[in-house]
């Protein structure tokens, strides 16, 4: 075993990063290799329960209301309608349910209170169940664990410098408060980040060292290529490159050995060679389903034959940690608080995003 460092410098990651490509290959297979099966994957399923109209003006994102991107939104889904949904990913292989909703953060009240009905209904069907659900307090992290939550999501983006490039609304620690209240909990952390949004390999770098230097470090660790969406303030980045996704996966395995890389949106873009290279480097989970939130993904099947053709076997659920208990509603020892997360709001504006607001309303 590689003993898992929490002192990680953006020199020391960048150093990985640079590495001769043969060998950034062969140090990162090895780690994985010591702490997981290299012939395992886990499937996961991403369910968008709450789609468009957020009120955040993330650059990257076609469901901000601001943004003119042509997405379908919709209500919050019924618990039935997740559950047929949920029902069906387990059948196509998936261990694991993410659910996504458009929100800037988890409002108490009715909706909320669906939400954690879906996770017990999900934890009955014995999958892990994870939910990005935008900003949380320390009580509906623990009425979220109470339910049988298994993950939480909460992306960190880009490094701490760049992030403020890419979103005003809110700031990077009002995202670090967060995951510090799902870590009150026995929920686990899921918490990555996209590359291409223009940022530099220092700002890859800076994001790893951020994930990295938390104790205990995320136990699933999500690492997305920008899809770029029309309409969007990024909607002109080129697509990055397959070398970069690999170093990047590669370096997250080194810094990070034992946590769950997940290769995520941007897997459309790459072929079958190029994402053999990715699980050779250490990444261990794929997101199965023809969208991923809102956009384009794989279809199930042509994943199904990559498995084969790789000899890759989906991962059974709770194989890294046992599934938590369901505690019933009737049955839960926290009360709705009525709560609002608190955030910042940090004072500037990004001109991309400005630009990108005032072209949608002249759409309209
Ligand atoms: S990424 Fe999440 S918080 Fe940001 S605009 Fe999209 S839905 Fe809203």
């Amino acid at each position: 075993m590689i003993e898992t460092r929490h002192n990680w410098t953006k020199e020391e990651i960048l150093e990985i990063y640079n590495k001769p490509f043969m060998e950034l290959l062969y140090d990162a297979a090895t780690a994985h290799r010591l702490h997981h099966d290299p012939n395992v994957v886990q499937v996961s399923t991403l369910l968008s329960i709450k789609t468009g109209g957020c009120s955040e003006d993330c650059g990257y994102c076609p469901q901000a209301a601001r943004y003119h991107t042509n997405i379908e939104g919709n209500d919050l889904m019924s618990v039935q309608q997740v559950k047929a949904q949920a029902l069906r990913a387990k059948e196509s292989g998936s261990s694991r349910v993410c659910m996504g909703a458009a929100w800037r953060n988890v409002k108490d009240g009715e909706e909320f209170d669906q939400v954690l009905e879906m996770v017990r209904s999900i934890n009955k069907l014995d999958m892990e169940v994870c939910c990005t659900l935008g900003m949380l307090t320390e009580n509906q992290a623990k009425r979220l664990a109470e339910a049988g939550l298994y993950a939480y999501n909460h992306n960190l983006d880009s490094s701490e410098e760049y992030y403020k490039e890419v979103i005003s609304t809110r700031g990077f620690q009002d995202r670090l408060d967060t995951i510090d209240n799902v870590r009150k909990t026995n929920v686990t952390v899921c918490s990555g980040g996209i590359i291409g949004m223009g940022e530099k390999v220092e700002d890859r770098a800076g994001m790893l060292v951020a994930l990295s230097t938390l104790n205990p470090q995320p136990e699933s660790v999500p690492i997305n290529a920008l899809v770029a969406v029309e309409g969007t303030p990024l909607e002109d980045q080129e697509p990055v490159s397959i070398w970069d996704m690999v170093r990047m996966v590669a370096t997250t395995r080194i810094v990070m050995p034992e946590t769950q890389v997940r290769l995520s949106a941007g897997r459309t873009q790459m072929t079958r060679e190029g994402q053999a290279m990715c699980f050779f480097a250490g990444a261990n989970s794929i997101f199965a389903g023809d969208k991923l939130l809102t956009t384009p993904n794989p279809d199930v099947n042509e994943d199904m034959k990559m498995f084969e053709l790789l000899g890759l076997n989906p991962q059974k659920p709770f194989t890294k940690k046992v599934q938590p208990q369901t505690v019933e509603a009737k049955d839960s020892q926290y009360q709705d608080l009525g709560e609002k997360p608190k955030w910042t709001r940090p004072d500037h504006t990004i001109e991309r995003n400005e630009a990108a607001k005032q072209k949608a309303k002249t759409l309209k």
